[in-house]
C-alpha cells in the first residue's frame, strides 16, 4: 500500500518549502496540489502525476470529498502520494478531514510542517509578532465562519486574521465590535514571501483604505502589538504602503 505525505509548501514562493518537504516531494509519484502553492515546485517532481485540487475560499473548485477520494484511491493503488498544501498543513487547511479519511482506510501518513502565512507576513514587513513586555500572545484566527460570515476576535496581544483580505471594511467593523480601539495598528500583508509582496500599515479606523492595494491577492491582517513598526527610527507612516521589495505597491 502507498502512503500519503502532507507537505507544507510555504506561503507561495517555492523556496520557502522546507528541505524535508522538498525531499518528500522529490519522492512523490502523485502530487495533489492546492491553488496557493507555487507552480515552480513542479520542477522538483517532474515525473509525478500532478493533480490540481485548488480551492479558493468557499468557492470550491474541487470539492473536499473529491480530494479525499483521490487521496485514498492513489494510496490504495500503491503510489507515493504527496498532498501539497499552502503554508502549513495544520492551519486552516482541512487537514483533519483528510487525516480522518486516510486513517479510516488504514493508510499510513506523515505531516511535514511549512511556513504559515502569518510568519511570512511578519518576516516580510519586519514586524515581529511578539514584543518583549508588550506582546506576549499571538492568535491565528480565521475571519470567516462556516456560514461565510465575517467574524473577528480579540484573543491575544497580536491577532492575525486569515481569509479576510477581500473584505477589509467588514473586518474593521467586526474588530470594533470585538473591542479593539479604532486607533489600534493594523498591518495588511499580501503575497507574503513572494517577489511581489506588499505590506501596508493602517489603524482599525482606516483599514478599509487597504482594499485596493491588496485586491485579488491572498492577504493576512495583523492587528495589535505585532502590527506596530519595529524600527522606531523610521516614522510610522500610517496608511502608507511600505516598500520592502521593489513591488508594484511602490507605484500605487
Ligand atoms: N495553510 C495556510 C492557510 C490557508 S487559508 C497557511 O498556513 O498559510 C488561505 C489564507 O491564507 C488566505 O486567505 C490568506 O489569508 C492566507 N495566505 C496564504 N498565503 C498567503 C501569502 N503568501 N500572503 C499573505 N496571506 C496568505
Amino acid at each position: 500500500m502507498g502512503r500519503v505525505v502532507f507537505i507544507g509548501a510555504g506561503p507561495g514562493a517555492a523556496d520557502l518549502i522546507t528541505v524535508r518537504g522538498l525531499r518528500a516531494l522529490e519522492q512523490a509519484e502523485v502530487v495533489l496540489a492546492d491553488a496557493l502553492t507555487d507552480p515552480a515546485l513542479r520542477a522538483h517532481a517532474p515525473h509525478a502525476q500532478w493533480i490540481d485540487v485548488g480551492k479558493r475560499g468557499f468557492a470550491h473548485a474541487t470539492g473536499q470529498a473529491h480530494i479525499n477520494a483521490l487521496l485514498v484511491e492513489h494510496a490504495l493503488a500503491g503510489r507515493a502520494v504527496a498532498r501539497l498544501k499552502g503554508g502549513d498543513p495544520s492551519l486552516f487547511g482541512r487537514l483533519e478531514e483528510e487525516l480522518q479519511v486516510l486513517a479510516q482506510a488504514g493508510i499510513d501518513c506523515e505531516v511535514i510542517p511549512g511556513v504559515t502565512a502569518a510568519l511570512a507576513a511578519a518576516a516580510q514587513s519586519q514586524r515581529p509578532l511578539t514584543r518583549r513586555g508588550g506582546g506576549r500572545t499571538v492568535a491565528l484566527t480565521t475571519a470567516m465562519t462556516l456560514q461565510h460570515a465575517l467574524q473577528a476576535g480579540h484573543h491575544a496581544d497580536t491577532e492575525v486574521f486569515y481569509m479576510a483580505g477581500q473584505q477589509l471594511p467588514g473586518l474593521a467593523d467586526s474588530l470594533l465590535q470585538c473591542g479593539w480601539p479604532d486607533t489600534t495598528p493594523v498591518s495588511v500583508v499580501s503575497r507574503a514571501g513572494c517577489p511581489d509582496a506588499r505590506s501596508s500599515l493602517h489603524t482599525v479606523a482606516s483599514l478599509a483604505e487597504a482594499t485596493s492595494a491588496h485586491a485579488g491577492r491572498p492577504a493576512v491582517v495583523i492587528v495589535g502589538v505585532g502590527a506596530t513598526p519595529a524600527a522606531r527610527a523610521q516614522p510610522a507612516s500610517l496608511a502608507a504602503i511600505d516598500s520592502h521589495q521593489s513591488s508594484e505597491a511602490d507605484r500605487t
